[in-house]
């Protein structure tokens, strides 16, 4: 099982800032910036490269309350940025599938 997987099933701890019945949105306890939450999808997908058409309505969903976590953090208006690192060599360590959000500083492109 996941770390995430643990963290929907309440079996370890998360500073958690939202939830609903497909997704669950957490602080990152490594924050790569001032504002740095994590939003999963409660379907275990492990990564954007196994997700599926049918999944359609379910990624959506999480774009759009990506949009309304980043309001409530107030990063709207300044900017902020969303990553879903994609298997090995994009860097992901956790297979289930998560939207960093991130922000609260300028960014610079092209990433690392
Ligand atoms: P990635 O490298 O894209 O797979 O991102 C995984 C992220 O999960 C990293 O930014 C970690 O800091 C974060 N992370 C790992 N374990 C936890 C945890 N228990 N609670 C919150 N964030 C975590």
């Amino acid at each position: 099982m996941t770390i995430f997987k643990k963290i929907i099933e309440g079996e370890i701890p998360a500073d958690i800032v939202y939830e609903d019945e497909h997704c669950l949105a957490f602080r990152d306890v490594n924050p790569q910036a001032p504002t740095h939450i994590l939003l999963i999808p409660k379907k275990e997908i492990a990564s954007m490269a196994e997700a599926a058409q049918e999944d359609q309505n379910l990624l959506g969903h999480l774009l759009l309350r990506a949009k309304d976590i980043a309001a409530q953090e107030g990063l709207s208006k300044n900017g902020f940025r969303l990553v879903i690192n994609t298997n090995e060599m994009a860097g992901q360590t956790v297979y289930h599938l998560h939207i960093h959000i991130l922000g609260g500083r300028a960014m610079a492109w092209p990433p690392g």
